[in-house]
């Protein structure tokens, strides 16, 4: 089961993509995780990147392609994998057809009202990268992680400009593979307004596991 995962930040994504991947014994591939962990880890490519994505703009795309051609041909891809947040232009889409053609793609649909209110409510706890959610899943104690009682904080790129900058950056980068999936016939859109749990069960019923 090879999988893209569409659609803009704050859809929610993220949180369907580890519980299938999860539930499946399938890697749940986040190309914005594996920028954050190597931003953390202060890497290479953790310089390299840091001000793009505080930004919200894109990393460039031979960069990004290369990291998850090597991600997706590790031994335990082999059977499947989820792609959450690649590809996201079609010049990833293009390569990822070459290297690791996909079985389908869900494209996950939420208004821009909603999106906001849920990427505005995101706050971290930045040694571990635990997220938490003011109105979804607030911590016991206010602004603090539960685990080690750290301060939480709201990331550079959840800041009112930056989620605008990245809902502008998805509306002209990435929404046009919405089209390119649909043509392919390889596209199934999911209603990503209702709760995690109702999400969830609509994706394993399109994917036949319900
Ligand atoms: P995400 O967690 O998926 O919202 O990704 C966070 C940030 O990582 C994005 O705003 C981009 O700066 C960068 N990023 C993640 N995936 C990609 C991609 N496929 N192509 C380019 N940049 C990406």
């Amino acid at each position: 089961m090879k999988l893209i995962f569409l659609g803009p930040p704050g859809a929610g994504k993220g949180t369907i993509a580890t519980r299938l991947a999860e539930d499946e014994g399938i890697p749940h591939i986040s190309t914005g995780d594996i920028f954050r962990e190597n931003i953390r880890n202060e890497t290479e490519l953790g310089k390299k990147v840091k001000a793009i994505l505080d930004s919200g703009d894109l990393v460039p795309d031979e960069l990004t392609v290369e990291l998850v051609k090597d991600r997706v041909s590790q031994p335990d891809a082999a059977a499947g994998f989820v792609l959450d947040g690649f590809p996201r232009t079609v010049p990833q889409a293009d390569a990822l057809a070459e290297f690791a053609p996909v079985d389908k793609v869900l494209n996950f649909v939420l208004d821009e009202d909603e999106i906001i209110r849920r990427l505005s409510g995101r706050r971290v706890h930045k040694p571990s990268g635990r997220t938490y959610h003011v109105l979804f899943s607030p911590p016991n104690e206010e602004g603090k992680d539960d685990v080690t009682g750290e301060e939480l904080i709201i990331r550079d790129d959840d800041k009112p400009e930056a989620i605008k900058n990245r809902l502008a950056v998805y509306e002209k980068q990435t929404a046009p593979l919405i089209e390119y999936y649909r043509s392919r016939g390889l596209l199934v859109d999911i209603d990503s307004a209702p709760k995690p749990e109702e999400v969830y069960a609509s994706v394993r019923k399109e994917l036949g596991l319900a």
